[in-house]
């Protein structure tokens, strides 16, 4: 039988309950408050100048339900306000990302909570994808089952220029997902450097498939992250910048990092031997100080990149230089590859 709340065990505490509580039975109790706390957090601030004591801050590292803030000399961990996902909703990866400014309300014990965040400058991101549910025959369910649609993710924001990273072999160089990170950061209005590591296992012919990014505006590297080849020069171009690392799985962006600067110590993966694919290894995106006004954003590794969809002039618009060159072509139907055209 149940307990009849009067019979609780503890009256003092019962008795100190507001009154709903009370002719409420001990079971419902905690469910009715959090209820109650949930409907605290999503009230709406009252009028602007509510945030004028907020202190203003970096978002450094975030993970799917806590942030870590830079206020300028302290670090608060901050959950998010309430107010901030009521209207789009909490599993929105995009909503407070990397970089992000951000307006906290400090709590206790270097806590706090992201009231707002301030309009970003750029946001580089991939796009929305469809997501069937895994395990065997989920090609060909695909049509039939739930498909979970999910909106275009946001990696990193207010960033000064992108780092993209690839191997030149293991994983494999895949030129067509070069072009895509290209684009991504390019119509960002980012500039960009694009760095092949690995140049220990490059085949011969590795600068022959780099030549045609020569009319594309963006800076060429070759490296090798285990001997240190080639890093001064990146080392040189990230000074005094916020750089966003970015690229796929197992590419060599965290054994970059680490070599160019020990102490960031990141968690290195193994390229696996059954897909030879990267393995990832940083699951959310964090930045590091490496120096004066010198911050690298390390992103989590993904082995399919889907674009985000863009706009046939926007694309032209950034790949300016190439149109110019395959107007002046000699054939209509060239590939602009090995053609004498
Ligand atoms: P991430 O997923 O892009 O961060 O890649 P990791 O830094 O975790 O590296 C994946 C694997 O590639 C590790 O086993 C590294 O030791 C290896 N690796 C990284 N850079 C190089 C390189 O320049 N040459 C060779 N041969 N292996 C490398």
């Amino acid at each position: 039988l149940r307990q009849p709340p009067w019979r609780c065990a503890d009256r003092s505490v019962w008795l100190h309950l507001p009154r709903p509580h009370r002719n409420m039975h001990t079971a419902q109790r905690p469910a009715y408050r959090a209820g109650q706390y949930r409907r605290a957090a999503l009230a709406p601030l009252k009028g602007s100048e509510a945030l004028v004591d907020r202190i203003a801050g970096r978002v450094i590292a975030a993970t799917s339900d806590e942030y870590l803030v830079d206020t300028g000399g302290e670090l608060l961990r901050c959950t998010l306000r309430g107010t901030l996902w009521q209207d789009r909703g909490k599993e929105d990866a995009s909503l407070v990302v990397v970089g992000d400014e951000v307006r906290v309300e400090p709590g206790p014990a270097g806590q706090g909570a992201i009231e707002e965040v301030l309009p970003r400058r750029n946001a580089l991101g991939r796009g929305r994808e469809f997501q069937a549910y895994g395990g065997k025959g989920a090609r060909q369910r695909r049509s039939r089952h739930a498909v979970r649609r999910r909106s275009d993710q946001v990696i990193a924001a207010n960033v000064d220029q992108a780092l993209l990273v690839f191997a030149a072999a293991q994983p494999r160089l895949n030129l067509s997902q070069v072009d895509q990170l290209i684009i991504a950061s390019l119509s960002e209005d980012l500039p960009t450097i694009l760095c092949v590591n690995k140049l220990d296992l490059a085949e011969d012919d590795l600068h022959e498939s780099l030549k045609p990014y020569e009319l594309v505006p963006v800076e060429v590297l070759t490296a090798c992250a285990i001997t240190g080849l080639g890093l001064d020069a990146i080392r040189e171009r990230l000074h005094g910048r916020t750089t966003v690392v970015w690229g796929p799985s197992g590419v060599g962006k965290s054994t970059l990092i680490n070599t160019l600067w020990p102490h960031v110590d990141l968690k290195v993966g193994h390229v696996s031997a059954m897909t030879g694919m990267g393995t990832h290894t940083t699951r959310s995106a964090a930045m590091f100080r490496t120096g004066d006004d010198t911050w690298v954003v390390d992103t989590p590794g993904w082995r399919h990149f889907t674009p985000r969809s863009l706009s046939r002039d926007a694309i032209d618009a950034v790949l300016r230089d190439v149109a110019k060159q395959a107007a002046r072509c000699r054939f209509s139907d060239c590939r602009h590859d090995q053609e004498p055209g």
